[in-house]
């Protein structure tokens, strides 16, 4: 977004630089640790860790694309789309068909995109776990006293409570007008059941015994939804033809690294960028299909890699109690994050998997596969 001189807008929308970011115990919320927060960020990769609203970010990514002359239909239901080489065409659910370039599946844990580009349905893994989503108005929380609770209300506090095949992430979005709480837990919904209303009384009862801090957050809140949380393996390929993958609609993953919108937006930016030099350079459009592969290869590794990470941060975060939980805990509460020179057994502290995490330049990448591409004309 800074490339693109967006900062501004994003901040308008009360998108923050968070500074703490709180582990904690899930029965007394004594403090694991604290991850470093947007100075330390700056200082090791360059840029602010932010927390923002997903609508907003949405709102000003397409108002951005429309300023540039961007055509967005919405209501389009997409039956399936031809792989073709030259002439990929989507086909719409009433009856259109429209022939492109190049198609960008960006369509979600059910794409039928995939399903094209496969020429098979792969669907996704039950993850095991359930997310209860709330949210809490600002004003609802001014008259606790609890220093915590202001510190959220005031933009400072990140956090996340670890327990036992259960955490609870907590920040604040929209300028800190609203608290955002993801609880996961369990899956108890039906297999063909992929979110409904949560009953917020049952939804107490799981996190009951939890510390008292979550637990008035909890008695503020009148509304869960309830969502299953899906993952999946490593797909073969995310291109065939003139046809791509984006998003989770090629790598969905548990959302334990809250990662899966930016990879999404990371895909978006190198697939973008590697057009933009194809177009400049006049390039043959029976190219592009080797432009698309140029596009997956880099990608494909990166978020492996970002979803390998969800999937070990479940077993770090959800440890049963004794002697291995209190391990984690000894090792993060003597954690020095300043140390490059020392390794983590984590992913979530380890300084070389950080700079791996968060100081990947997408564009940098896309640029370098490009060189790669113009050596044999
Ligand atoms: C509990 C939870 C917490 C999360 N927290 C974070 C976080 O903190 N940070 C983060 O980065 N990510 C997070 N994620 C992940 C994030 O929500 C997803 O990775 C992201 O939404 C993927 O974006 P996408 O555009 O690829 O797919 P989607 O957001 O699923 O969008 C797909 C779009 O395609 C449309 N579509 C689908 N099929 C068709 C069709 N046939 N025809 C036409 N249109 C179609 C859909 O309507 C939808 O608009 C979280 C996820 C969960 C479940």
């Amino acid at each position: 977004m800074a490339d693109w001189g967006m900062m501004d807008k994003l901040y308008a929308t009360g998108c923050a630089a968070k500074e703490e970011n709180y582990l904690l115990r899930w029965q007394d919320g004594k403090q694991i640790g604290v991850r470093c927060g947007s100075q330390w960020a700056t200082s090791k990769f360059g840029y602010p860790w932010h927390v923002m609203h997903r609508a907003e970010y949405q709102r000003i990514l397409a108002e951005e694309a429309r300023r540039l002359g961007t055509e967005i239909r919405l209501g389009q239901d997409v039956q399936s789309v031809d792989c073709s080489d030259e002439t990929p065409t989507v086909h719409l659910a009433h009856g259109e068909t429209i022939v492109a370039d190049v198609i960008v599946g960006a369509d979600g844990l059910r794409s039928v995109v995939r399903t094209s580009v496969l020429c098979y349905v792969k669907e996704p893994e039950e993850s095991g776990d359930l997310a209860y989503r709330v949210t809490i108005p600002r004003g609802d929380l001014l008259n606790e006293a609890d220093p915590f609770i202001q510190g959220a209300l005031h933009g400072k506090t990140n956090a996340i409570w670890w327990g036992e095949n259960m955490h609870v992430v907590l920040h604040t979005v929209r300028g800190d007008e609203v608290v955002n709480l993801v609880l996961v837990c369990p899956d108890d919904l039906p297999a063909e059941v992929a979110k409904q209303p949560g009953d917020f009384a049952e939804m107490r009862r799981l996190f009951e015994g939890w510390e008292q801090r979550l637990y008035t957050l909890l008695g503020k809140v009148h509304q869960a939804l309830k969502r299953k949380i899906w993952g999946m393996e490593e797909l073969e390929t995310w291109t065939k033809g003139s046809v791509a993958l984006l998003g989770d609609a090629c790598h969905p993953s548990v959302p334990y690294a809250a990662s899966g919108a930016a990879m999404a937006v990371e895909d978006g930016a190198a697939l973008g960028r590697l057009r933009g030099h194809f177009a400049r350079d006049e390039r043959d459009k029976k190219h592009l299909p080797h432009l698309l592969r140029l596009y997956e290869s880099p990608r494909k590794d990166r978020t492996t890699t970002v979803v390998r990470s969800a999937t070990d941060n479940r077993e770090l975060f959800h440890m049963v109690d004794g002697p291995r939980q209190q391990e984690r805990d000894r090792l993060l509460r003597a954690h020095d994050w300043s140390d490059e020179s020392r390794s983590f057994p984590w992913g979530v502290a380890d300084l070389g998997f950080m700079h791996e995490l968060f100081g990947c330049d997408t564009l940098a990448s896309a640029d370098a596969a490009f060189a790669r591409f113009q050596q044999p004309r």
